[in-house]
């Protein structure tokens, strides 16, 4: 690596929405930029979360000096109880940031000899080789930063996930006059949110959602209104208060993560409700539907989460009916939407009111779209720039969207988890790769690779077949009759005929091999599950999991 260079380490967020996680390098030293996870697609059975591979930054561990966190959302902080456990160096944030981080990893019971540090909107402060600058940032959870590295080539601008929201709920806007004089300084590098990079236009401002809440409220005075959104979103969260405590309802939360993070935004003063206007969901009957308010979690139609059991009738001390308007303030994160329409579907069920972004405009984007990302950067003006925080088609829009804006081809780079980059004073270059696949976690079995994740695909979607039987050594013959037996198939007069045919396939095969002189258990049960694989493979297009146990005497 040139002496005058910075050094990036794409380990997660690039190809993907979720796990976001950089390292910035200078003269050895390494600076970690978010440890995030990502949630898997329904066909990643038993999958409960997937990290980024921290193989590389932990072989390097004693070089690492910090992790800095440009806010606090589980795509930039959720991965941090397992990195944490090998590299445990200082964790650098905003109150809030490290608030939910905390929290989270309290819960993992890894808190307890971590060193954390608060930083303040726009403090700059000396960390690992860098001075880095926290410039304030709005998007769908407060106290969300940017990050300005002062490297030895000029400044590495990190964006970290941000709208340009000209009205934001605290009055806390994106700081684009420091941004401005940053592009002055010298932006070597920048690193940018690419979620809405496919989007034309400009992202609506946090206030338009209250509006219409606003509206729907006012024309439901009779109805008890049930509200679920983001625990983190505590912009939202204040909004659906501030309509609630304006027609005089009390409000109820429900969910273990929205009355934690409630409490924790309250105490940060983020948050602003009087104790008086809160009402435990115990004693919610004592009141008429027209003046309660339920604020709950569940938008993404986790099972275990309150909207989930409210729809399904499983919640205690509250039942939702008729007299009810459910609003999802949200929308489904790609993969949730079944899960989502199954909660919506319950509901009517119920003689349920349902209203989501699909009907009304009751939820805005917390990231930039086209017409913000312009602007950003025409302030900024990078001498390079690499998309991040996306999959691939929106950092190729976003690519073309910097080159629009006057960069040269040369001075952008699409990477992908596990590419590094150099940059120097005269550009920027691909250096190297370093592992980054997906580290699967099945929290009742722990890690997980490709391997078993392929095989519960083949079980899911084909089955399993066991092919049996037992062969007399001395003699060379079958002694035990082949049989196979199968799971997960349907026993119709199809399959028993295909079963059939692998069945008198599998002995003739075993039985020729008996003939040339084998004897060998595992050559023998490899011939049968071959035998039996090519078969179903290549005749009728099945892969079912096949075990082979054919015994020897
Ligand atoms: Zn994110
Ligand atoms: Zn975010």
């Amino acid at each position: 690596m040139a002496k005058e260079s910075i050094r990036v380490t794409f380990l997660g967020g690039l190809g993907e929405i979720g796990r976001n996680c950089l390292a910035l390098e200078q003269n050895g030293r390494i600076v970690v930029v978010d440890a995030g996870l990502m949630f898997p697609e329904p066909t990643m059975y038993g999958v409960d979360i997937i990290l980024p591979d921290f193989r590389w930054l932990i072989e390097r561990r004693d070089r690492v000096d910090a992790i800095v966190l440009t806010h606090g959302h589980e795509d930039h902080t959720g991965a941090l109880r397992y990195l944490v456990k090998d590299v445990n160096v200082p964790i650098y944030g905003s109150a809030l940031t490290l608030g939910f981080a905390r929290h989270r990893l309290s819960e993992a019971k890894v808190a307890h000899d971590l060193t954390f540090i608060e930083v303040e909107d726009h403090e700059r402060r000396r960390i690992g080789p860098f001075e880095v600058e926290f410039i304030p940032v709005t998007h769908s959870v407060p106290s969300a930063h940017a990050l300005a590295f002062h490297t030895s080539v000029g400044i590495v601008l990190h964006s970290g996930d941000f709208k340009l929201d000209l009205t934001p709920i605290d009055g806390r806007r994106t700081d684009v006059t420091r941004l401005a004089a940053i592009g002055e300084e010298g932006v070597a590098l920048l690193l940018c949110d690419s979620t809405n990079a496919e989007e034309p236009g400009f992202t609506a401002s946090e206030r338009s959602v209250g509006a219409a809440l606003r509206r729907l409220f006012l024309e439901r005075p009779e109805r008890r209104m049930v509200v679920a959104c983001f625990a983190s979103h505590i912009h939202r969260v204040q909004q659906i208060i501030n309509v609630a405590l304006e027609q005089k309802r009390k409000v109820v939360l429900m969910g273990r993560s929205m009355e934690a993070n409630v409490k924790l935004a309250r105490k940060l003063n983020l948050l602003h409700v009087s104790t008086a206007d809160i009402v435990d969901v115990e004693n919610i009957d004592r009141y008429p539907p027209g003046e309660i308010c339920v604020i709950c979690t569940g938008s993404q139609g986790e099972p275990l989460a309150a909207l989930s059991k409210l729809s399904r009738g499983d919640a205690r001390f509250l039942k939702v009916g008729p007299d009810d308007t459910v609003i999802l303030s949200s929308h489904p994160i790609p993969g949730n939407e079944w899960s989502v329409g199954r909660v919506i579907d319950d509901l009517h069920r119920a003689g349920t009111e349902v209203i989501h972004s699909g009907n009304e405009p009751v939820h805005a984007s917390g990231h930039a779209r086209q017409g913000e990302l312009r602007t950003y950067h025409q302030l900024v003006r990078p001498r390079n720039f690499v998309p991040v925080h996306g999959e691939y088609r929106h950092m190729v829009h976003h690519a073309d969207l910097a080159i629009s804006m006057g960069l040269k081809h040369n001075h952008v780079l699409i990477c992908e988890d596990g590419d590094q980059v150099e940059v120097s004073a005269t550009g920027i270059r691909r250096s190297g790769q370093v592992p980054a696949g997906f580290h699967y976690i099945d929290g009742s079995a722990g890690d997980l690779d490709e391997r078993p994740l392929e095989e519960r695909r083949m079980l899911a979607e084909y089955g399993l077949l066991l092919i049996t039987g037992g062969i007399d050594k001395d003699r060379g013959v079958i002694v035990e009759p082949v049989r196979v037996t199968t799971r997960g198939w349907f026993e119709g007069e199809r399959d028993s005929e295909l079963l059939e045919l692998v069945t008198s396939q599998v002995r003739e095969a075993l039985d020729n091999s008996l003939r040339d002189g084998e004897r060998d258990a595992s050559s023998l049960n490899k011939v049968a599950q071959r035998t039996a694989g090519r078969l179903l493979g290549q005749k009728y297009r099945r892969q079912p999991v096949l075990l082979a146990a054919v015994s020897i005497f």
